[in-house]
């Protein structure tokens, strides 16, 4: 599993060389007609066992991009103005621990110690400055570059059956697609996409759909956890019901943001996973946005599901997921994809 290199790739949006560089090492030889298209999608074909000319043409996605962040310009004394890529808390970052670029130039967001005095109010990126030891604008401009991108700087740690790391929204999906793609062939030819941009406004996929034309696709996520803090000992939150849950096994979402699910894609999903008893959660709340609300309505309309591993503190410097849910997500797509056919989609 590779979770942990894939974890480690820096892949800011719009900056994702290295992760797909890990990706492609990983997927060789297992896919043909490996392509790159001109936004940086991998898009590929893994061959089936008795492909039949009426196939369903099958696309499963995963987005290798993550949040972070630009760099937006180097202020007099050296310190970097950046802004965010995707979303954030605020108030996570005064403090945070960053790289920079290809050659991961170590910074620090700024902030005043509490010996100062304590200031409640969260402090917006745009007013928060990176510090990466430069003592003017010039030293500055010899480290970094206007542009250059930032991210967490995080190591992978696997804490027994869990695991920490950063962007496992969605190296967490990435590495369930490289399991599907490196494991034995399915029935039907597989259009394998990992996609770009997704953070940004899902717009990798959508041009992975066009040059695809799927009939039918699955997007694998890494999807929010919100099952820690153990809120059911807050009297304020009595009907708490987490969004997923750790150790519960993948998550299916019913609907989110971007898209309502396929019901027939769903009941298949649900019946494979009850027929092979996989355990299985479903999606608390429809929020959030994925690549299958870029999917579904490219060309004439694509069918779509969300198979999602369960992420604690996603889009932050650490996550926390189980390994286990991964293997049960990909028991779940594996078996899934085994039985899916025309008749899936035959009956509404
Ligand atoms: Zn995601």
């Amino acid at each position: 599993m590779m979770l942990k290199e894939l974890s480690d790739a820096f892949g800011v949006s719009g900056a994702e060389e290295e992760v797909r560089g890990v990706i492609l090492k990983a997927i060789q030889g297992h896919v043909e007609d490996i392509r790159i298209d001109p936004l940086g999608n991998v898009l590929a074909v893994k061959r089936g066992r008795n492909p039949q000319p009426g196939d369903p043409r099958v696309m499963v996605a995963a987005h290798m991009d993550e949040v972070g962040f630009m760099v937006m310009g180097v202020e007099g004394d050296g310190t970097l103005r950046v802004a965010g890529v995707g979303g954030f808390d605020a108030r996570i970052l005064p403090g945070l621990r960053l790289v920079f670029g290809q050659d991961r130039v170590p910074g620090v967001i700024g902030w005043k110690p509490i010996h100062l005095g304590h200031d409640s109010a969260v402090v917006n990126l745009d007013r928060l400055r990176v510090d990466i030891g430069a003592s003017s604008k010039e030293q500055a401009n010899g480290k970094v570059k206007v542009g250059d991108r930032g991210t967490f700087d995080t190591k992978y740690h696997e804490l027994g059956r869990l695991a920490t790391g950063k962007a496992f929204d969605d190296r967490a999906g990435c590495a369930v697609l490289i399991e599907l793609i490196q494991g034995e062939p399915f029935p039907f030819d597989l259009h394998v996409a990992f996609t770009v941009q997704e953070e940004v406004g899902l717009r990798g996929a959508k041009v992975a759909a066009q040059a695809i034309k799927p009939d039918v696709a699955f997007v694998l996520e890494g999807t929010m956890a919100n099952d820690l803090p153990a809120v059911e000992d807050d009297p304020e939150a009595p009907s708490f019901t987490p969004v997923t849950e750790l150790g519960k096994g993948p998550a299916l979402t019913l609907a989110d943001r971007t898209v309502i699910v396929d019901p027939r894609l769903l009941a298949h999903l649900r019946g494979v996973a009850e027929a092979e008893g996989i355990p299985y959660q479903y999606k608390q709340a429809a929020v959030g946005g994925t690549d299958a609300g870029a999917v579904f309505v490219t060309n004439a309309g694509v069918p779509s599901a969300v198979v999602s591993v369960p992420c604690r503190y996603i889009h932050g410097p650490a996550a926390v997921c189980d390994l286990e849910d991964i293997s049960r997500a990909v028991q779940l797509m594996r078996a899934a994809l085994e039985k899916f056919g025309p008749g899936v989609l035959a009956h509404q």
